[in-house]
């Protein structure tokens, strides 16, 4: 499988009153193409810092990000970055521009000059892609907020990015609106192959993922499966992060002597863990 981001040695310092403060701290790592990545850490920890990074928006301090083998420092290929790699915030009002909901698809589109029927084509496709071509008339302030967050992430996909980032995109809406934005990015990335990087509170987001990065202090402090990294219970709170509840029950368990495993996640293999240990003790 190929890279479609290369992170190299980058830091990322930001300067303040002339104080320097490094918020990125020589980090290495490739995303691979197709792939869906989570990045877990507490507020602070560097998350925002890195994923501007990743489409050019902060350029490193020192070393450098490669996306699809071209370098974010190439001022030229700024715009060929840019719709390589699109990029979701967490209010989706600071992300909609136009008072009809197919109109704010269609402005990405229009501005890379394409013709009028393929930006037809694209706004429709993009809407069906989240689930909301039929509200392509509607207005996007009368909507949810896990509906205009689609609209926002419909917006990028017009462009046909190869990889989305999401910071946080799902910090602002209710659990509908959570599951709602879960389920599109899940399809998005199975079945039209876009690679995700999802920046995220939600234990339950990662547990979705092929890929959990843990950040603390701007560096990477522990890469795996959902599995591999939520088994590691002391490290995670260590860090200031929760563990899913069904981890947590687990490793209270296991505390108290009861050996069941703790690389399990769903609520199913649980409930089979202790079982399967209820029968053989
Ligand atoms: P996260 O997204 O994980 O919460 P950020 O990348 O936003 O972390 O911030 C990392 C560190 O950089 C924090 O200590 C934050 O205060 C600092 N920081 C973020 N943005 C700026 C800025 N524009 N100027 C100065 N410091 C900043
Ligand atoms: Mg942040």
């Amino acid at each position: 499988m190929s890279n479609i981001i290369e992170i190299k040695n980058v830091t990322y310092n930001y300067v303040e009153d002339e104080v320097e403060y490094t918020a990125v701290n020589n980090v290495s790592l490739n995303i691979e193409k197709g792939s869906f990545t989570v990045i877990l850490g507490h507020n602070g920890s560097g998350k925002s810092t890195l994923a501007k990074m990743l489409n050019g928006l902060n350029r490193p301090s020192s070393g450098d990000i490669l996306v699809d083998g071209i370098n974010t420092r190439d001022e030229e290929n700024e715009f060929l970055i840019k719709k390589k790699v699109g990029m979701v915030f967490q209010n989706p009002d600071n992300q909609l521009v136009a008072s009809i909901v197919e109109e704010d698809v269609a402005f990405g589109p229009e501005n890379l000059g394409l013709e009028p029927k393929v930006i037809r084509q694209r706004v429709d496709e993009a809407l069906k892609a989240v689930g909301m071509y039929e509200f392509r008339n509607s207005t996007p302030h009368h909507l949810s907020g896990g509906q205009k967050q689609r609209i926002a992430i419909a917006g990028i996909i017009a462009l046909e990015p190869e990889c989305i980032v999401l910071d946080e995109p799902t910090a602002m809406l209710d659990p509908k609106g959570r599951a709602e934005i879960i389920n599109t990015i899940l399809r998005l990335n199975k079945e039209k192959g876009i690679t995700v990087v999802l920046i995220t509170h939600y234990m339950e987001e990662a547990e979705k993922a092929d890929r959990v990065l843990v950040m603390n202090d701007g560096e990477f402090i522990a890469d795996g499966t959902p599995k591999e990294i939520f088994k590691n219970v002391k490290m995670l709170k260590s860090v200031g992060l929760d563990v899913p509840q069904t981890t947590e029950l687990l490793y209270a368990l296991n505390q108290n002597g009861m050996a069941v495993p703790t690389d399990v996640l769903s609520i199913e293999e649980t409930a089979d863990a202790i079982m399967h240990y209820l029968e053989e003790n």
